[in-house]
């Protein structure tokens, strides 16, 4: 077994030698002329001249060797489909759709925006624009319109893939009049919206505008689209994400340099082979499905599984809650990939349930996106009796920053760390008053990058490359480097430890929200003069939000008039952002802490709701409003 310490030094000191060994994993139909342009920082521009496609090398390439072993296998504990394509079927499918979208006037370069459920049409659509050269802007099908209609303001799509609904838990979720209602809010219409059809809910189909999937794929049936072969450098996707202003920021990924990435992540973290099984329980509307639901998986020659359904007990059709391990032990998985806040859903279940299946083909489960406690990542390691890898990465970065390489090195894990850098990735730890880098172990700093960033980075944000340099490269003073905005330790070992976001950025169950988007939302309320809405720890999803309202007319915001007013923000907040953004609380005041410049000081009220001290508070101007929110929260 190789050293992981030498395998990092090259990365990082030799890097364009190791990139370039790297890029051997893909097919390129035209070879890179230069492995890195890093000559205008922060940007870096990996593997120029060549030209390839990540359609080609998650379908096309592997027909010869492997086209009728299982490609993407679908199934629905929520319809009870179950449906295997293999990679011949997969590269029918996605030519189908990729006529579909190329009759419906869209180019290379244009965006598809894609809000779907987790059905196989969606990884079609995917596949289909990354084949034809078009921009997916995949947007989570928990949003509700007025997220959505914002993402697709900025992204102006020529065409929308959406579905008649989702289901979760048994209960449908109607996505077309979310849609229709998210395009009527949006400046920019869309030219055609192209529809997958479940009989799940009834559609009305907009004339000259909307189109069934299917009409579009019969007249297509024998469809050969050939793969567009785009520059390294061109965009593959944007994907939206939270960051501290109401508006979402599209993270921007290029095409050649991501494809590496994740080729070289399978062998090297999930120590991932052709024709076998890779599971990740995320969704395609996040950055980890799209790098390991579609692409990782898919372009190392491995079948994908595509979980519609909750992962506990609840349908007839899931009699127990061991539906994961039943599908790992028939599809003979041997990557996993989840989160924390699915395993501590299992926990409430009866273990016996991780015995009952064969577990024996599967590795490793690999959990990321949100920090992983030692309790539940010592009960999952117990129960399952593999390693238990804890990843640390953000949809800005495409693939895991932190973790351990486990098809390097088998490295031993420490419980609470998610390892160590990850090759390509220079990460320090900084002081973020003075900039000066922390060597000491144990100090606790914000967790930086200093470029050039690895393949697989976001190139930019979307149409806005000002934002891009000024949100994440300028934070630390005197020093160009990227902020994660999460500080950090690194132990006398080089382990990391994550110590939570430094930003008003919230994780609620492992999805990342802004809370300046949910405060957006409850002030369009009439009733609301001010709010604040903070993170606040959560035995189950890791945070929730906790929302503290000032009302406009505190009469009658008491008793059942607060508890009428407080139901009424909880809906406005789904209808416009979705579910999953939904405040745990409403809290009513007369006031917020504020400095004396009328910054909200969220941090403190954080600390007050978690029990803890509020800090440093001399710059509060009105230190009787945090009093108030104390004595409110008092048991
Ligand atoms: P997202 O962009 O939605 O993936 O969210 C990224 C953020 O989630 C990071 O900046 C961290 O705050 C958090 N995060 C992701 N993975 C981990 C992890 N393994 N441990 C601790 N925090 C994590």
């Amino acid at each position: 077994m190789r050293s992981y310490s030498d395998f990092y030094r090259r990365s990082v000191d030799d890097s364009e030698a190791f990139w370039a060994e790297q890029a051997r994993l893909i097919d390129w139909q035209t070879p890179p002329e230069q492995i890195l342009d890093a000559s205008r920082p922060p940007f870096a521009r990996w593997f120029v001249g060549g030209t390839t496609n990540l359609c080609h090398n998650a379908i096309d390439r592997h027909l010869d060797a492997r086209g009728d072993q299982p490609a993407l296998i679908c199934v629905s504990t929520e319809t009870g489909l179950e449906r295997s394509y293999s990679f011949r079927e997969l590269h029918a499918e996605v030519q189908r759709t990729a006529a579909s979208l190329l009759a419906l006037g869209v180019k290379r370069g244009d965006r598809v925006l894609i809000y779907m459920p987790m059905i196989a049409e969606a990884t079609f659509a995917m596949l289909a624009c990354a084949r034809i050269g078009a921009v997916h802007c995949v947007v989570f099908g928990g949003f509700a319109s007025g997220s959505l209609a914002s993402r697709i303001e900025d992204a102006e799509p020529t065409v929308i893939v959406s579905a008649d609904a989702g289901s979760r838990g048994g209960k449908v979720l109607a996505y077309k009049p979310l849609l229709d209602e998210a395009i009527r809010l949006s400046k920019h219409k869309p030219a055609a919206v192209l529809l997958a059809d479940r009989g799940l809910a009834a559609m009305d189909l907009v004339a000259g505008r909307d189109h069934l999937m299917r009409d579009l794929a019969t007249q297509h049936r024998d469809a050969l689209v050939p793969c567009a072969w785009l520059e390294s450098t061109e965009i593959s996707y944007t994907i939206y994400t939270s960051g501290t202003t109401g508006k979402p920021k599209g993270v921007q990924r290029d095409t050649g340099g991501y494809a590496v990435a994740l080729a070289a992540s399978m062998p090297h973290i999930f120590d991932a082979r052709a024709g076998e099984t890779y599971f990740c329980t995320s969704d395609i509307g996040w950055v980890v499905g799209h790098s390991y639901i579609v692409y990782g998986p898919l372009i190392a020659g491995m079948a994908t599984i595509l979980y519609e359904g909750l992962p506990t007990q609840g349908l007839d059709r899931q009699p127990d809650g061991g539906i994961w391990w039943q599908l790992v032990e028939k599809y003979k998985v041997t990557v996993m990939f989840s989160a924390p806040t699915a395993v501590r859903v299992l926990k409430k279940q009866d273990p016996a349930l991780l015995k009952k299946y064969d577990l024996s083909s599967l590795r490793a489960l690999f959990l990321a996106g949100e920090p992983l406690d030692e309790p539940t990542g010592r009960w999952i390691g117990e129960g399952l009796g593999v390693p238990i890898i804890d990843n640390y990465w953000q949809t800005e970065s495409g693939w895991p920053i932190i973790t351990i390489a486990n098809g390097v090195e088998k490295k031993p894990g420490k419980l609470g760390s998610p390892g160590v850098p990850m090759y390509g990735w220079r990460v320090k730890i900084l002081d973020e008053s003075t900039g000066e880098e922390l060597t000491t172990p144990n100090e606790k700093g914000v967790v930086v990058i200093e470029g050039p960033t690895p393949p697989g980075f976001m190139q930019t944000i979307w149409r806005d490359d000002a934002r891009f340099v000024n949100t994440y490269w300028k934070t630390v003073p005197g020093k160009m480097v990227y902020s994660t905005f999460d500080w950090g330790i690194r132990d006398a070992d080089g382990y990391f430890f994550i110590l939570g976001r430094t930003d008003d950025v919230i994780n609620v169950a492992g999805h990342r929200l802004g809370t300046r988007e949910i405060e957006e939302a409850i002030s369009g309320h009439g009733n609301v003069a001010e709010v604040a809405v903070v993170g606040v720890a959560d035995a189950l999803k890791g945070q929730v939000a906790v929302a503290f309202v000032v009302p406009r007319n505190a009469d009658g915001v008491d008793g059942a008039g607060a508890l009428a007013l407080e139901g009424q923000i909880m809906q406005r907040v789904a209808e416009q952002l979705g579910a999953l953004a939904r405040p745990a609380r409403v809290h009513f005041v007369t006031g917020l802490p504020k400095t004396r410049s009328g910054k909200l000081l969220r941090r403190a009220i954080q600390a007050v709701c978690e029990g803890r001290d509020a800090g440093d508070l001399t710059t509060i101007d009105d230190p009787a409003t945090l009093q108030r929110i104390r004595q409110l929260l008092r048991p």
